[in-house]
């Protein structure tokens, strides 16, 4: 499932491709994706310009000229394909017309903007750009992981108190936008924590060592260029697999790799998704 270093990735690769362009033809070969689309879709977004590129937790934002924002999340399986020839340059050749291509928007640069889907757990809504985060879908996020309102006293604030598993409270959308299961367990190895460690029980000392932890984690995929366990698809256009080395996600049965220590990576299940650890080094 795309994480927030793969949204963002998308995101860089779809700004310098749809920005400042008008979309001259858009196709919505279905009625839905994971939710119904919004009514005339089409037709809503025919003619109109492209201001900027956005996202918000692993949502892209692309608002337009009509004042409206198409709401884009990529779900499990979803992906963004950039084909056809744009002024001069030549992205690849789009594949024959495919079976999940449900939503195909053409540019005024010549650039095909394909939004393709297999499993259609995805979704794509258009929602006055005036409302800002109160898109339902947006409304609950927590702050950013890279916004100024995710700092120390904040996620001191956040955590006091909680019985609640470190895992599952940093998993928890509205502690942090974005961040996902493999990059908890990142995290958490890092900061030589236990992921069953209660929140609350944390040391001062340790909850401000999260934030930038988890900032850090987060920008080393980004420059990656992202990750991900499934076929990818990269926002240029290309065919391809992310490919970055974690070290603890997957691992499980695997020697640690901080120097010093023998220990090899456990794993245990927590509110049904899997914590990678070392059980030496994280305590
Ligand atoms: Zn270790």
């Amino acid at each position: 499932m795309p994480e927030l270093p793969e949204v963002e990735t998308v995101r860089r690769g779809l700004e310098p491709v749809m920005t400042g362009q008008t979309i001259t033809t858009a196709a919505v070969n279905r009625p839905d994706l994971r939710w119904p689309f919004p009514p005339r879709m089409a037709e809503r977004l025919t003619g109109a310009q492209v201001l900027g590129l956005r996202r918000r937790s692993k949502y892209i934002l692309a608002d337009l000229s009509t004042g409206e924002s198409l709401l884009i999340h990529l779900g499990m399986s979803g992906r963004i394909l950039i084909s056809g020839a744009m002024q001069g340059d030549f992205y690849h050749d789009h594949p024959a017309p495919a079976k999940h291509d449900h939503v195909v928007m053409t540019l005024g640069n010549g650039a095909r903007i394909t939004f393709n889907d297999a499993r259609r757990f995805g979704a794509m809504d258009l929602l006055d750009t005036a409302l800002g985060d109160d898109h339902p879908l947006l409304a609950k996020i927590g702050p950013e992981p890279f916004g100024n309102s995710f700092n120390e006293t904040y996620l001191t604030e956040r955590l006091k108190g909680r019985a609640t598993p470190i895992k599952s409270a940093l998993l928890d959308q509205q502690t942090v936008a974005g961040l996902g299961n493999i990059y908890v367990c990142e995290v958490l190895y890092r900061a030589g924590l236990h992921p069953a460690r209660p929140a609350g029980e944390l040391p001062q000392k340790v909850v401000a060592g999260l934030v930038p932890l988890i900032q850090e984690v987060l920008a080393e995929a980004i420059e990656a260029g992202g990750s991900s366990l499934r076929d990818y698809r990269q926002a240029d256009g290309e065919l391809g697999y992310f490919q970055h080395r974690f070290r603890t996600y997957g691992r499980e049965g695997e020697p640690c790799t901080t120097p010093g220590c023998t220990a090899t990576i456990g794993r245990i299940v927590q509110s049904g998704r899997s914590s990678f650890f070392c059980p030496a080094c994280q305590r």
